[in-house]
């Protein structure tokens, strides 16, 4: 049982993780920071916090789970705002879809007492859309989070933490912070790199009114993650860009090669191609 959780960025994960802790009754109360005042209100009216607050320091006093959901990059200034508020006792955990540069910036702001506090962690669960608007409580139900433990982590921390999103019916896994950054450059941060690149190139062709005329359902399907948060993931490519770019050259690879098999009009090349990637995605879902 928490008794106070103080969150900072009252988005679709915060408010989701709010949401899932205050269906369960086990959160006392929800002290909440956002950047912006209107964020704060409408949170506190969809019932996502109970109390909005006009800081992230203010938020952490006197709690006892401290949760950052800012964008990744916002989180270095959240860490050095909040470092002196800190309850020596709380566990503080974030939710960044990248890993590296936010445990730099915790190193960097927290002491070395709190930076054994800090657990920290990545849900595989989200939706295209952001703000308090978007959350919804069972978000996280039968999700993967990862959690990346640093070697400090007091051994308390680390299952408090794994406690908090078991309770929200997730299923945690820990690794370490370079393995998460480059699985995730792969699964998810190349795939909204296609997206969006795909859909801003369409967007500049002369014929863009009559190409998306007809875009149908395949298009629709694929370019979905186009329509997520720009802010977010300008943020989550850039912190990432060491994992992100060798991954992204890897993709041009596979996709020159696709055509040279088409501009050599080699059918049975582009059907092998075609053929072990639906292999591929057919045994995965
Ligand atoms: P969101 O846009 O819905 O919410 C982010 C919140 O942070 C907003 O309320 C915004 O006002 C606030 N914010 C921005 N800068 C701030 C600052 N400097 N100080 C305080 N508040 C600030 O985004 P989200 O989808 O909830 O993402 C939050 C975090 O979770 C990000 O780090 C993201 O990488 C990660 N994440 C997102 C998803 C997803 O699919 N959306 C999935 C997993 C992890």
């Amino acid at each position: 049982m928490i008794n106070r959780l103080a969150l900072i960025g009252l988005g679709l994960i915060g408010g989701s993780l709010s949401l899932a802790l205050k269906e369960r009754g086990l959160v006392g109360e929800v002290v909440g920071y956002s950047r912006q005042l209107q964020t704060r209100l409408r949170a506190r009216e969809l019932g996502l916090i109970d109390r909005p607050v006009d800081s992230a320091a203010e938020a952490v006093r006197g709690a006892d789970v401290v949760f950052i959901a800012t964008p990744v990059q916002a989180m270095a200034s959240v860490f050095a705002e909040i470092g002196p508020e800190l309850d020596p006792g709380a566990l503080i955990t974030d939710g960044g879809s990248v890993k590296g540069n936010v445990v730099a910036a915790a190193k960097l702001s927290l002491s070395p007492a709190q930076w054994g506090q800090f657990v920290p962690g990545h849900p595989i669960a989200g939706t295209e859309r952001s703000g308090p608007d978007a959350a919804f409580a069972t978000l996280f139900v039968d999700h993967r989070v990862i959690l990346t433990p640093i070697s400090e982590n007091a051994p308390e921390m680390v299952t408090r933490a794994v406690d908090l999103w078991q309770s929200v019916g997730a299923i945690v896994e820990q690794m370490d912070v370079q393995h998460h950054d480059h699985v995730l450059a792969a699964t998810s941060h190349l795939p909204h790199l296609a997206a969006f690149g795909l859909v801003s190139a369409l967007s500049r062709l002369e014929e863009r009114y009559e190409v998306f005329r007809y875009a149908a359902g395949g298009f629709r399907d694929f370019s979905r993650i186009a329509s997520s948060d720009p802010q977010m993931w300008r943020d989550i490519c850039v912190a990432n860009r060491d994992e992100l770019l060798p991954m992204l050259d890897h993709y041009l690879v596979e996709l020159h090669r696709l055509r040279q098999l088409i501009e050599a009009s080699d059918s049975a090349g582009v059907e092998k191609l075609f053929a072990d990637a639906k292999a591929v995605r057919d045994a995965l879902y």
